[in-house]
């Protein structure tokens, strides 16, 4: 089944919409303006990629 993996807010507890671990190796963080922070994320299990977006609170 797929499910459509939809990039959220990053929380603590994001987990892999495929194989469902919540192991996370980040490779890269990004600083966009606005103050938001774009964080690509690789599944540890089975390499699915996703990228989460962060707003950043206050500076
Ligand atoms: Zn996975």
């Amino acid at each position: 089944m797929s499910q459509a993996a939809t990039p959220r807010k990053d929380e603590p507890g994001l987990r892999c919409p495929v194989c469902g671990c919540g192991h996370w190796r980040v490779i890269y963080t990004r600083r966009r303006s606005g103050g938001r922070l774009v964080r690509r994320r690789e599944c540890r299990h089975c390499g699915k990629t996703v990228t989460t977006t962060e707003k950043l609170n206050g500076r």
